[in-house]
């Protein structure tokens, strides 16, 4: 018999901050604990969440079946050769503290992924990135229980297919795959990526050149301090919206009817487009309506104030989506998975 919390409180594991409980709610640290919840989900026919943070979901009040948070920890170097180092980290860790640990440790790559919310086990999921860096510069391979076969798997990177915000466990094999302890390949020597304004306006205002790795992951946590919510202060999921990528073509005719707009040259003969920009051009920063609004500071945000539903929250994206389309003629997809579906 599996061990369900019954009618959990899921507060812990929403940054939104709505009110949301679950019918099940189970934490696993054994695979075979893992195995016995779900064949319980799958002769019960119950919906299953899988969920790590809950830092992009948006979750509506009441959750049916089963949730399920994998809390494996533990962060070991599995090889050290010169100066590579390959490192496993659980799929629980939370994604920040794992970051801050490999600075410690002297291993470079992921520093301009300092304070993601979430845990490590989301991170492959939507192949999570920040100012040039993405996971999947550093990563190597993962271990993974497949609900097809009932087995723990390794998959490579190749597998992965990491693309902007993308992989095939938020894509092709959605649902498939729980990922259980994900491997990096990190650096002792200290390359840094500056290729963010945001980040080289701050140390130069702090007289940096040269930065340390120090330098660089203090810079991205003091910039997104000053840029974006705590959810623990308000409730946010990040960016709500993707950046839209868009044809060459598109992107210069926009660019003849606005000519400040905001975008940047993407994979050949693509711009993508800062959404967070459109939002903004069309009047939406700042803009509260009741438990629900748009970041002051970043209008790709979408905050809750207390005491809001997720149906409000998405009453407001879909006003947001329908303007930025009338006035850019851009179509806005959300970056945060709803849950359940509706
Ligand atoms: P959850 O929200 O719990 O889940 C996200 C998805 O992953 C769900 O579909 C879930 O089913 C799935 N999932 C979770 N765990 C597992 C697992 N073990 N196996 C399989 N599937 C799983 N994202 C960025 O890319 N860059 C940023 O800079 C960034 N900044 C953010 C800033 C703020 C303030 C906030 C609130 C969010 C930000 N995000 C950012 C989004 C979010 O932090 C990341 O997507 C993060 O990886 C989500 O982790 P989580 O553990 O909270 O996942
Ligand atoms: P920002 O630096 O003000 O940049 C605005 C947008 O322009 C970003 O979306 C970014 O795209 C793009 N951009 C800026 N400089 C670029 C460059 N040199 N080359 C290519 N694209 C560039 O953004 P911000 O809101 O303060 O966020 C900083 C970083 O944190 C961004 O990378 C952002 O993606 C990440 N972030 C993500 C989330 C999330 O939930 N997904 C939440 C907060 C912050 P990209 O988004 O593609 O980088």
């Amino acid at each position: 018999m599996v061990a369900w919390n019954r009618n959990a409180d899921l507060s812990a594991y929403n940054s939104l901050g709505f009110k949301v409980t679950a019918e099940r709610f189970l934490q696993v640290t054994e695979v075979g604990q893992l195995h016995d919840a779900l064949n319980e989900v799958v002769e019960n026919k119950w919906p299953l969440l899988i969920i790590g943070g809950g830092s992009n979901l948006v979750l509506h009040d009441e959750l049916p079946g089963a949730v399920i948070n994998v809390a494996t920890s533990g962060i070991n170097v599995l090889a050290d050769d010169e100066d590579q180092a390959i490192v496993e980290v659980g799929a629980g860790e939370n994604w920040h503290g794992f970051v801050s640990h490999l600075l410690e440790m002297g291993l470079h790559g992921l520093e301009n992924l300092a304070l993601i919310p979430g845990s490590v086990g989301a991170a492959p999921v939507q192949n999570i990135g920040a100012y040039g860096v993405e996971l999947a510069d550093c990563f190597h391979s993962l271990t993974a229980y497949d609900r097809e076969t009932g087995e723990l798997v390794q998959i490579s990177a190749e597998q992965c297919q990491f693309s902007y915000r993308n992989s095939i466990f938020k894509s092709s094999e959605k649902g498939r795959y729980i990922i259980w302890r994900v491997r990096f390949n990190l650096s002792s020597i200290f390359t840094p990526n500056l290729s963010y304004k945001g980040l080289t306006d701050y140390l130069s205002d702090q007289g940096v050149e040269h930065p340390t790795a120090h330098q660089v992951y203090t810079a991205v946590c003091e910039v997104r301090k000053q840029k974006l919510p705590v959810p623990s202060e308000l409730g946010n999921a990040g960016s709500f919206f993707e950046n839209p990528v868009v044809p060459e073509a598109q992107f210069q005719a926009l660019k003849a009817s606005f000519p400040d707009l905001v975008a940047y040259a993407d994979k050949p003969g693509h711009f993508k487009l800062a959404a967070g920009w459109m939002i903004d051009k069309a009047g939406w920063k700042g803009y509260r309506d009741g438990a629900v609004g748009v970041y002051e500071k970043q209008a790709l945000v979408l905050v809750h104030f207390g005491a809001g539903s997720a149906t409000e929250l998405l009453a407001l994206a879909d006003r947001i989506k329908a303007s930025v389309s009338e006035k850019f003629n851009v179509s806005l997809e959300m970056e945060p998975r709803i849950y359940p579906h509706r």
